[in-house]
């Protein structure tokens, strides 16, 4: 048995059964009426238990029904992994090659054509093809999709949306045939969506669900925030329901990668040694499939989640909360709820976006457990307690555009036109400081002037999907030509974690030394300048995914980081029209002071002992992260940037490098420069240009007489 894990996961190419599956679904008894709806209204708002068919089903009945014959159809998604797993499922579904008829558009992965009929895309991308062609010409219906989860880019979408239609532009007048908007959600308030889009229909599937049992724990209480010793407790609970509990599949909900894979080892070691003779109640039970589900998996990996076990074999899948709405998995009865998810929050501690483990909302939680009830009644098992529930847990799930940072989304309204930031149509509205910070850092970034117009570098800047710092960075780099550094730091600051960690810690040694061998080349820019050395000598090797393997590094998240660069020196070779300025200096200076231009928001200075002091105006107290090649050389530090923030009980940076004073010197005084109040006036109403000449007028005579002043 124990070569069954392996077995499975290593058969790539393994076919879906055939079933005609999608004709049982509670939305095909709808088909023709959910056509009429979206034939006769512009927007529809559809709603359904998950599970019901709307995200694989809806898009084809809306391609038969020949809307594909105007246009495209996107379904837009707020995690990329479901946007890629879906694809492929309708693509067998239709029996056409991926790509083709049904395709897919991530962020640096783009699997569609010319001829591509149903595009599920992540909101991310489809918000910079807004901008590219606001009137959405190439699509006939816009499907936006996973409302309920309340992504910011999805929020943007429906804001944008809507006001393109309260006041047509050029664009959209120019459309040959009327563009249709579709809003789908499982649980949300349909009645807030409808009003929201002026009153429109809402066509709910009905859809049955069974009981579900749930039952709270005693191994997380409110004292537990903090620590991660959950997950042996969510093991040993999958395992008691395994041995004690009637066939049916298990789905167990924690928060990461990291976690999944020690939990799936975990659990492969305990299962291994089960006697299933003895041990296990339910006799039509004789062993345990155990199978990880997280966002970067490889798609492979993925498509074994969804085929039913081999007869007699108990299912266990190991997810993040992707497997909450976006992915159902059929035949699971039973729930492990470890009642905490990763989200990004703006830390106002930190003053920046941070990915964090908190508790989940009540409303997730009975989200969660409902995939234990969609064919049968089913049961829950929480880990924490009922002190958890009731003092650590909010209600419901406070949206993103209210908790993290709106810089890049902000820039992309401006570009797009929407000058009054504030009085923008938001579904929820986020608070005024954060739109203000949000103009704050476009201005240091030099991305916005002083009256809230975009700047040449920040329509640059919006070109690029990197945060504005790298972009800066990046740009900067490419006025000295020495673009190839930066293009490959910000390709491997984009894809997911290079380095492997191995669970032995024999091994975990070894990798250890292999890396610091690795860091040991970063020609004094350290963390940055390791990735750059990573990337170059795994590029340039013969057989580079076997350099990989000798270095511990993942072969595949190199790969992606290949792909990435050169995408993003397409997108610098579209731009190039920037001077190219002379540098006399070594590389590795040159090269700091690239990093500097993006970066100068992320500095720090040493304190006292190993401790830095941040320098952007929040003054926090930081330390260099363990995994840092500068880590224990702190005392040797003087100024020092950093890509990001990780906070635990103390707050780390990551991916760090030394720096000299002056390279900053001229840029840290544009952090304390800027009145926030000021911008939150020209936020409000467009200033013209007779506007500014006079400011500027105004500005030099004022300046003129100081300097008279000074004279006499
Ligand atoms: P909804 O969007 O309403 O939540 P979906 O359209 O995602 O529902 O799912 C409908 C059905 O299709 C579910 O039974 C689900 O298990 C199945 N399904 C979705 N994706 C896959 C896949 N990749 N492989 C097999 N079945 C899938
Ligand atoms: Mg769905």
């Amino acid at each position: 048995f124990s070569s069954l894990r392996k077995h499975l996961m290593s058969k790539s190419t393994a076919k879906y059964r055939k079933d005609n599956q999608s004709l049982q679904l509670p939305i095909y008894k709808h088909k023709a009426k959910l056509v009429q709806a979206v034939k006769e209204s512009t927007f529809l708002v559809v709603t359904g238990e998950t599970g019901s068919g709307k995200t694989t089903q809806l898009p084809q009945y809306l391609c038969q029904a020949g809307f594909c014959k105007n246009g495209k159809i996107c379904i837009t998604q707020p995690r990329r992994v479901a946007a890629i797993t879906v694809a492929q499922r309708v693509a067998h579904e239709m029996q056409c090659t991926l790509g083709r008829e049904v395709g897919y558009q991530v962020r640096f992965d783009d699997c569609t054509t010319q001829d591509t009929e149903l595009k599920y895309m992540t909101d991310g991308c489809l918000l910079r093809e807004v901008l590219a062609d606001p009137g959405l010409s190439h699509y006939s219906v816009v499907v936006l999709d996973e409302v309920h989860e309340r992504s910011l880019n999805t929020d943007i979408l429906l804001g944008l949306l809507k006001k393109v239609f309260s006041n047509p532009t050029e664009a959209m007048k120019g459309r040959a045939f009327p563009l249709k908007v579709v809003v789908m959600s499982a649980t949300m308030e349909t009645d807030k969506l409808s009003a929201f889009l002026g009153d429109c229909p809402v066509f709910a599937i009905p859809g049955r669900t069974f009981p579900v049992t749930c039952t709270l724990g005693t191994a997380v209480g409110p004292k537990d925030l903090q620590s991660t010793g959950y997950v042996k407790e969510v093991v040993s609970l999958a395992l008691d329901v395994h041995t004690s509990e009637k066939a049916g599949d298990i789905l167990v909900f924690l928060t990461g990668q990291l976690e999944i894979e020690r939990a799936c080892d975990l659990l492969f070691e305990k299962a291994e040694s089960i006697d299933y003779r003895y041990d296990v109640q339910d006799k039509t039970v004789d062993g345990l499939l155990i199978l990880p589900l997280y966002g970067s998996m490889p798609t492979e990996q993925q498509r074994q989640i969804f085929q039913p076990p081999p007869p007699g074999i108990r299912k266990c899948v190991v997810a993040t909360n992707i497997a909450a709405t976006s992915l159902t998995i059929n035949g699971i009865k039973y729930i492990i709820d470890s009642g905490f998810v990763k989200q990004l929050n703006h830390n106002s501690r930190v003053g920046m976006d941070i990915l964090e483990v908190v508790p989940i909302s009540k409303s997730e939680a009975l989200q969660r457990a409902g995939r234990a009830g969609r064919t049968s009644a089913g049961k829950c098992f929480r880990i924490y307690t009922k002190e958890f529930w009731e003092e650590c847990m909010p209600e419901y799930t406070i949206p993103e555009i209210q908790r993290t940072s709106l810089t890049a989304v902000v820039l992309t309204l401006k570009c797009l036109g929407v000058h009054d930031v504030i009085r923008f149509p938001y579904l929820d509205p986020p608070e005024e400081r954060f739109i203000l910070e949000a103009l704050k850092q476009l201005y240091q970034f030099d991305a916005i002037d002083r009256f809230g117009r975009v700047t040449r570098l920040g329509e640059l800047m919006v070109e690029f999907p990197l945060q504005p710092g790298l972009t800066r960075a990046l740009l900067k780099a490419a006025s000295h030509g020495c673009q190839d550094l930066l293009l490959s730091v910000a390709a491997m600051l984009s894809v997911e974690n290079i380095f492997i960690r191995p669970g032995h810690p024999d091994k975990q040694k070894e990798a250890d030394q292999s890396h610091r061998a690795l860091a040991a080349n970063s020609g004094g820019v350290n963390d940055f300048g390791t990735l750059l050395s990573v990337f170059q000598q795994c590029k340039s090797s013969e057989r580079p995914s076997a350099w990989c393997k000798d270095n511990w590094i993942h072969w595949r998240a190199l790969k992606s980081a290949f792909s990435v660069e050169t995408q993003l020196r397409d997108i610098l070779l579209r731009l190039r029209d920037f001077p190219v300025e002379k540098f006399d200096g070594n590389k590795n200076e040159l090269f700091r002071r690239c990093l500097c231009t993006g970066y100068f928001t992320n500095v720090a200075r040493r304190s006292v002992g190993k401790v830095f002091c941040t320098m952007d105006g929040h003054g926090s107290m930081v330390h260099i992260h363990p995994s840092s090649s500068l880590f224990d050389k702190e005392m040797e530090l003087d100024w020092i940037l950093f890509h990001d923030v990780l906070v635990t009980s103390r707050v780390y940076v990551r991916t760090v490098c030394p720096i000299r004073y002056e390279w900053v010197k001229d840029l840290l005084p544009k952090l304390h420069e800027v009145d926030v109040y000021e911008l939150s006036s020209v936020a409000r109403e467009e200033v013209t240009d007779e506007e500014v000449t006079k400011w500027e007028t105004r500005e030099a005579a004022k300046r003129q007489s100081e300097i008279s002043a000074e004279d006499a």
